[in-house]
């Protein structure tokens, strides 16, 4: 049966609109907003952006572009978009993690348990219920990162916020905090009003980004940020980011952290979404070690356990060089005999910025003896060539 054109809304449609709100608020999201089946505006930005590189070496951001900026190329039928979020606003101690050099500082959206799961498991029921209230099956697509779809443009357009000079979707009531997740309907519901643009002359965020990635506002290109060298690939982090790094072995929240529109929330009290044990403030030495076996025990309900423990240590090696103490400087020395050249080429680099200890350059020009890897070579010859 083809679904009701929006035309045809009706008070009945409003209604059922409001129900299915309710039921979910009651199922644990704690907003939720409709948008109609069209493209989200300003979803014409997508091709300047991957012009401009925006994606870095993400190339799957670059494929299916018309159905990332359609949804409807996403499900025939499609009627009604239901966009949910769940707050995951942390307690502010966690966030003290960027000021203790000897811990890795994790982004909080990974320090509980995988979100994706949780979302995609109420999305499930909600599915459920549905089906249950209409007397009948229902074609529906339930969607948490898991699809090409412009996902925070597709949730302003629901009016659940607007999206921030960050590029993250903000909300009046929960500010950056929250988790999105979308539930395809087949059924026509009247869309919500958008939310409008509240940043004003709010700069804050800008301000606070450690690499300047937001010094033109609304625009974030992957590869100025932190977010997308600490989690999304497996290329040698670049040498002028490295020291920004600080101990952020697992993306960067900073300008999420100071949205003044964050006040208007509070942390989460979602038993799902408190912190794991280990997972929230983890001292670096550990994680220098961590085999593959006691990587995934540590962080096998974490978003942390996608990139995996080579990219993890590439990362904790630069937070050792940053942190410097003797303790660090003995486990980079060790990292330089990992069995993963990006690790060891990352060591180098630790070392490297404390290279007026004699003991370290003494290190570093013994491991030029010896290394074999280009990468490695590379980050070597940078420091031991002529010397
Ligand atoms: Fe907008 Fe200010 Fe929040 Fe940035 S910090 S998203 S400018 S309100």
């Amino acid at each position: 049966m083809l679904p009701i054109s929006h035309t045809q809304c009706t008070h009945q449609s409003h209604e059922l609109k409001e129900e299915i709100r309710s039921k979910a608020l009651e199922m644990g999201f704690d907003s939720v907003a409709f948008a109609p089946p069209t493209p989200p505006p300003h979803h014409e930005c997508l091709d300047a952006w991957l012009a401009a590189g925006g994606h870095g070496d993400m190339a799957w951001m670059a494929r299916n572009q018309e159905r990332r900026v359609d949804p409807a190329q996403l499900m025939p039928g499609l009627a009604t978009i239901m966009v949910v979020g769940v707050n995951y606003q942390p307690d502010p101690t966690l966030l003290t993690t960027l000021h203790k050099p000897a811990k890795g500082y994790i982004s909080a959206y990974a320090r509980n348990k995988d979100y994706h799961d949780i979302l995609k498991k109420r999305l499930k029921a909600l599915a459920q219920w549905l089906e249950k209230r209409l007397g009948h099956a229902h074609e529906g697509r339930l969607f948490v990162d898991t699809a090409p779809l412009l996902e925070r443009p597709v949730a302003a357009h629901s009016g659940l916020g607007w999206q921030g000079k960050n590029s993250m979707l903000v909300s009046r009531h929960y500010g950056c905090w929250l988790f999105l997740g979308e539930f395809f309907l087949s059924l026509a519901l009247p869309a919500d009003a958008c939310e409008p643009d509240h940043c004003g002359q709010c700069r804050r965020c800008q301000q606070a980004c450690p690499t300047g990635a937001l010094d033109r506002p609304y625009w974030l290109l992957a590869p100025d940020c932190l977010a997308y060298w600490t989690i999304e690939t497996d290329l040698p982090i670049p040498h002028a980011l490295r020291r920004a790094m600080g101990n952020r072995v697992y993306g960067c929240d900073d300008c999420v952290m100071v949205c003044p529109f964050n006040r208007f929330g509070a942390p989460t009290q979602d038993p799902l979404l408190q912190p794991q044990d280990g997972g929230q403030e983890p001292d670096l030495l550990m994680l220098a070690q961590l085999t593959e076996e006691t990587f995934r025990s540590m962080f096998r309900q974490s978003p942390v356990k996608r990139s995996g423990r080579i990219r993890l240590q590439r990362n904790v090696a630069v937070a050792l060089g940053n942190w410097g103490s003797a303790e660090a400087i003995a486990m980079l020395n060790q990292l330089l005999t990992h069995e993963h050249p990006l690790v060891r080429g990352h060591a180098v680099w630790g070392l490297g910025e404390h290279r007026h200890h004699i003991a370290v350059a003494e290190a570093l020009q013994q491991a030029w003896r010896v290394e074999a890897d280009g990468y490695v070579r590379q980050e070597l010859a940078r420091l031991c060539q002529g010397v």
